[in-house]
């Protein structure tokens, strides 16, 4: 079940009609409709709104790697494949090329695994996050963008600093690259309005209009913003 707004106008005509903008369910219903009809029909327009948004919440899929040997992890710049090396003296990744050289110690501690993989992604995909940022940037804000950095975040999908340093999660790797484009925006935002004001919000919304179901997709898979 998707969560949005629902703002009901009453029309003089004889149609009912529903739109979805930004997220927000937006009904106009027929002034010539009993309630029980104005019920029914609003009832049928949640429904329908419903299923749209979470269409949408199916098509952007966040994907999680397992971190298996063989496992291909396909980011939004680059694919990789994992080669796991057994019996080592020390945990260490190698990157060559596409592929992700792990040499295992014995103690196979997944979330060591993940994280020194994460590690070595991040660089890896760190001049590609540079070039995305200031090319957003030179064409829709014109701000001070200082240092970009890819961080192992998990709860927060990014941050931007006064200074104008923006980190993005490395996990929105694996994002679907609508909602990548969002996050950028929303903290490229934040370069021109240092806060979550209403002029914050309509100028996110000139650059993204589908922002708002971007909001609602991140909340459903445990994001927040920052
Ligand atoms: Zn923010």
């Amino acid at each position: 079940m998707s969560s949005f707004q629902t703002k009901i106008r009453i029309s003089k005509g004889f149609n009912s009609r529903a739109r979805l903008n930004n997220g927000v369910l937006d009904i106009s219903l027929s002034r010539y409709l009993n309630d029980v009809q104005k019920k029914e029909i609003i009832d049928k327009f949640t429904v329908w709104a419903d299923k749209k948004l979470s269409n949408i919440d199916r098509e952007w899929q966040l994907w999680q790697p397992d971190f298996h040997d063989g496992e291909i992890l396909r980011t939004l710049n680059k694919n990789y494949q994992l080669v796991f090396h057994k019996n080592e003296k020390k945990l260490k990744i190698k990157l060559r090329g596409n592929f992700i050289d792990v040499f295992l110690d014995n103690d196979l501690d997944k979330v060591k695994i993940r994280k020194s993989i994460m590690n070595v992604l991040a660089k890896d995909n760190q001049s590609f996050l540079t070039y995305y940022l200031k090319e957003l940037n030179k064409k829709f804000f014109h701000g001070e963008l200082n240092k970009c950095l890819f961080r192992n975040q998990n709860s927060r999908f990014g941050s931007c600093s006064r200074k104008g340093n923006i980190n993005i999660s490395s996990k929105l790797l694996f994002a679907p690259k609508e909602v990548f484009f969002y996050i950028c925006v929303h903290e490229l935002a934040h370069l021109i309005h240092f806060n979550h004001s209403k002029s914050f919000w309509r100028f996110v919304a000139g650059i993204d209009p589908q922002y708002k179901e971007k909001e609602v997709w991140l909340k459903n898979n445990g994001w927040h913003f920052g």
